[in-house]
């Protein structure tokens, strides 16, 4: 059933997929995917889906937010499924193609805990197409009005995230966590290639004012995100402009 007659058409959907989210929106033709889970998860995708009345076949794109296995690890198999354009940034494409992870911060720059993380990260998906490489700003209204790429780099060199300006909602990948419920952390160091950048694209998250951030990993935040982005911010020693 196409998913507007399913009458979620202005909603963003969390798919939760087990270890990181997806989101789904649904689109004048179809559905947009952000993100597919990591590997193994397509049957999990395909029933959270289906509790929203979409069918895999009724998926049209899929935005990966950055090449790190637990959102792309199912994609190969998603499109054995179906057939959906897949867009990733242009730098993070190439390993999204090879089914590998971008580089991870110096293990000489980690404490004890994510040094440990570190060892523990060492698997892959399976090679999968990208058909579109995108940047900054790039206009994706076929997703929604007035939809666009935002560049979150530091998380991965490639991470982006969808900001949809029609419901002021930021789908923003691992550029922070939602892990501790009543506030927002940095990405984990140990799968992060560079943290000064990461706290760069929190600010530029920040900027956009949105009311709702859908994250990677942790609850989606439907009001409050831009107090909880500049929450964050002061707590590393950032003071949050007007405009952020
Ligand atoms: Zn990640």
């Amino acid at each position: 059933m196409p998913a507007q007659q399913a009458g979620v058409s202005t909603r963003v959907l969390a798919i939760p997929t087990g270890l990181a989210n997806a989101y789904a929106i649904p689109s004048p033709d179809g559905v947009t995917l952000v993100d597919t889970g990591g590997p193994g998860c397509l049957g999990r995708l395909r029933g959270a889906l289906r509790r929203h009345g979409i069918a895999l076949s009724d998926v049209r794109r899929v935005v990966i937010t950055h090449a790190h296995v637990d959102h792309t690890g199912s994609l190969a198999a998603l499109l054995d499924a179906c057939d959906p354009v897949v867009i990733a940034h242009a730098l993070d494409a190439p390993f999204v193609r090879t089914g590998t992870n971008p580089p991870f911060a110096e293990p000489t720059s980690l404490g004890m805990f994510d040094r440990l993380m570190a060892r523990l990260s060492s698997a892959s998906a399976a090679p999968a197409r990208v058909d579109r490489e995108v940047d900054h700003d790039e206009p994706l209204d076929e997703i929604a009005p007035g939809a666009r790429v935002v560049h979150l780099p530091g998380h991965t060199p490639g991470q982006i995230g969808l900001w949809l300006p029609d419901r002021r909602f930021l789908i923003a990948g691992d550029a922070a966590h939602h892990l501790l419920l009543w506030r927002l952390s940095l990405p984990f160091a140990a799968f992060t290639s560079d943290m000064e950048q990461a706290l760069a694209s929190v600010e530029r998250a920040a900027s956009l004012t949105p009311l709702g951030l859908g994250l990677g990993h942790g609850p989606p935040l439907h009001s409050l995100a831009t107090t909880k982005l500049r929450q964050l911010l002061r707590r590393h020693g950032r003071v949050p402009t007007a405009s952020s």
